[in-house]
């Protein structure tokens, strides 16, 4: 069966491609393979919503299963922020690291135990027919007030797993795969997908 990840983020992909690699009846693509559809705006409010729309659209658009994942930082000691608006926390092209600067400086004045924050995903699985499942994983942790590491993406390096004493920045991604938010999602999606 051929699945769309529905999603241009190389990261994603990559991390999504190896968590779904030991279902082997899977012929897995991306919307890099797909240069000429464009995804919808992200219009939802919530994780869910936004997955379920970008995965519902472009198994419609492209007549063929496809899965998407919408994700971020959740820090409650900004209200939950930057929440939804994760990748354009410093703005609608910002970079990564403009986000990651924006966010050090909204959090400058947080003393340690203001600094929790979680890693939130949601997968939606949809059909050419329309939605079949949306799953989610969090993943919790704590924003350190610099960078370490240079692996991964988005807010990785400011992210520490406390549990390894290492941010997902200085993690190895394999083992990122199996503690993180997208993993724990996808591991409750791959139950779902074995069944299909
Ligand atoms: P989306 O493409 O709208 O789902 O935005 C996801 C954004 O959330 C990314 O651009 C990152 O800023 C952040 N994010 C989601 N997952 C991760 C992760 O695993 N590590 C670091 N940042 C992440």
């Amino acid at each position: 069966m051929e699945l769309i990840i529905a999603t241009t983020n190389v990261h994603k992909i990559r991390e999504i491609r190896a968590l779904l690699k030991p279902l082997h009846q899977l012929d897995i693509l991306s919307l890099r393979d797909f240069p000429e559809y464009s995804q919808p705006p992200e219009t939802g409010t919530t994780f869910e919503e936004n997955a379920i729309l970008k995965a519902t659209d472009a198994a419609r658009a492209l007549n063929k299963w496809a899965v998407a994942d919408d994700s971020g930082l959740v820090v409650p000691a900004l209200g939950g922020a930057p929440g939804v608006y994760s990748a354009r926390y410093a703005g609608e092209r910002a970079a990564d690291i403009d986000n990651r600067r924006k966010l050090l400086k909204e959090m400058a004045d947080l003393e340690e135990i203001g600094r929790t924050a979680y890693f939130e995903c949601a997968i939606a699985l949809a059909s050419p027919k329309g939605l079949k499942k949306c799953v989610k994983g969090i993943c919790e942790g704590m924003i350190l007030t610099k960078e370490r590491g240079r692996n991964g993406f988005g807010y990785d390096p400011l992210f520490l797993k406390h549990d390894y004493n290492q941010t997902f920045g200085e993690l190895e991604e394999s083992v990122k795969n199996q503690v993180s938010h997208r993993g724990k999602a996808l591991e409750k999606l791959k139950l779902i997908l074995e069944t299909i």
